[in-house]
């Protein structure tokens, strides 16, 4: 296709053709993908990009596939919304949610997975397969079943029930294994060597795959009106998204597209990290000064960020580095306060991996690395439908009564006009009785 001119490797720079190939023969780095940005710059135009499609294919000039093949679920081009209310609950000044929740399968996965099937249908792979803890599995399956081709998924058997639901209505095979996702992993990698013809969506096309999280910061970008936010706050599992919205930034001004007097017209932006501390394997070696991420083993209700020896953590780690951000981490119970702090003040519920990113950005906030006068942006990269079992046991109904007309007034009284509003945490205790967990914070 077009713009790309080879594979590369991050670590040596050897070259190599594209194709499905993940790692360097000499030095083992991982490959990435080189474009011909002359050529880009050259027919790339904000124009050109208004008139395509409002999903993620609109950047197809900056995508190592041929948007005429792609594999489209309409992934992307997902609202990036003003959260004045949770700015202020906060501390912020101008806070925006780029809101990946709205993705075809509900997360921000479906938009690497529709690059990674459409090189794979490219170059003839005709199996979609991959390791997943989720979300990746709910994408693959998805793509591949629009695709028309067969999928092999491999997940944690110790997966929530509506995960394994949401993967197998698809009709692909999902193979349960008796291990953490590092074990499922490692089992893929051994698999992918084996089967040459089988397109493992994070192992052999992983240098196309991760080349979709760059529409994370192309979409940002043209919804501010062609300018960079000032700092960026992202989950971090393996580190590809975050390494990627960095590369995407950064490809916009060098391909011309950042608006001429806006702030950041060089592409830079400061990049913070969020993760789980029951699996903070970056946010550690940030902690200690580190320069090697060492593994974890995962404990976390945060399971799409379950990655104990993540692929790119290195890559994350100096990229928030050399761009002035911090990583920070979050408890589970910080974790499930932020998921109902983001639903309650701005409607939007998202899975345990926003909740992860509220609230490292809430301790960002605090400690003062985002600061109130930044123009901030939180990636919320997947929708609360896929962990309700998060919230078991914190929200309940505010009271439970017969179909009286009675007994519902009766309530009102005791509650009084203002506990509609349904926020007043002890007001609405005092009637609920049984539902006394509902917004404590524990
Ligand atoms: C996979 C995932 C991430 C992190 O992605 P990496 O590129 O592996 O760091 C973030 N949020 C959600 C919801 C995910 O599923
Ligand atoms: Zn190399």
């Amino acid at each position: 296709m077009g713009h790309v001119e080879a594979l590369r490797c991050r670590e040596c720079g050897r070259r190599y053709a594209a194709v499905a190939l993940h790692a360097c023969d000499y030095c083992f780095g991982p490959l990435e993908v080189v474009y011909d940005y002359a050529a880009i710059a050259a027919s790339v135009s904000w124009r050109r990009i208004a008139e395509g499609p409002p999903t993620m294919w609109r950047y197809a000039d900056l995508l190592p596939a041929d948007p005429a093949g792609a594999v489209d679920l309409g992934a992307g081009f997902t609202p990036l919304v003003r959260a004045d209310r949770l700015a202020e609950a906060l501390g912020l000044g101008e806070l925006w949610l780029k809101d990946d929740t709205r993705n075809p399968t509900g997360s921000f996965k479906d938009r690497v997975v529709s690059v990674a099937l459409t090189k794979a249908r490219e170059l003839g792979l005709k199996v979609a397969a991959c390791a997943s803890t989720g979300n990746l599995a709910h994408a693959v399956a998805a793509h591949a079943a629009r695709a028309g081709m067969d999928s092999y998924v491999f997940i944690p058997s110790n997966l929530e029930q509506t995960k394994i639901v949401m993967t197998a209505v698809f009709g692909g095979r999902v193979i349960a294994v008796d291990g953490d996702y590092d074990d499922v992993n490692r089992l893929c990698a051994e698999l992918a060597s084996e089967h040459p013809d089988w397109a493992f969506v994070n192992v052999n096309v992983r240098p196309y795959y991760s080349e979709g999280s760059k529409t994370l910061a192309f979409e940002v970008a043209e919804q501010l009106g062609w300018q960079t936010p000032d700092h960026v706050v992202v989950p971090i599992a393996s580190g590809s998204q975050l390494t990627k919205i960095a590369k995407g930034f950064r490809e916009l001004a060098t391909v011309g597209l950042l608006g001429a007097d806006g702030p950041g017209g060089d592409g830079a932006v400061r990049i913070s990290g969020a993760q789980a501390t029951g699996c903070s394997p970056v946010a550690q070696a940030f902690a200690t000064g580190a320069d090697q991420v060492r593994p974890v083993k995962p404990s976390t209700i945060a399971k799409s960020l379950s990655i104990g020896n993540p692929a790119d953590g290195i890559y994350a780690l100096e990229t928030v580095r050399s761009s002035g951000g911090a990583i920070e981490s979050a408890a589970d119970d910080e974790i499930l306060e932020a998921i109902e702090l983001l639903a309650r003040t701005e409607g939007i519920f998202a899975e345990t991996a926003g909740g992860v990113t509220i609230a490292c950005l809430a301790k960002l906030a605090r400690s003062g690395v985002v600061r109130s006068d930044e123009r901030v942006v939180a990636y919320i990269t997947g929708n609360g439908l896929k962990t309700v079992e998060a919230l078991a046991g914190r929200a309940g109904p505010s009271a439970t009564i017969r179909p009286r007309l009675e007994e519902f007034e009766e309530l009102e009284e005791l509650r009084g006009l203002e506990g509609l509003r349904g926020l007043e945490g002890a007001a609405r205790r005092a009637v609920a009785g049984g539902h006394e967990s509902e917004g404590a914070p524990r």
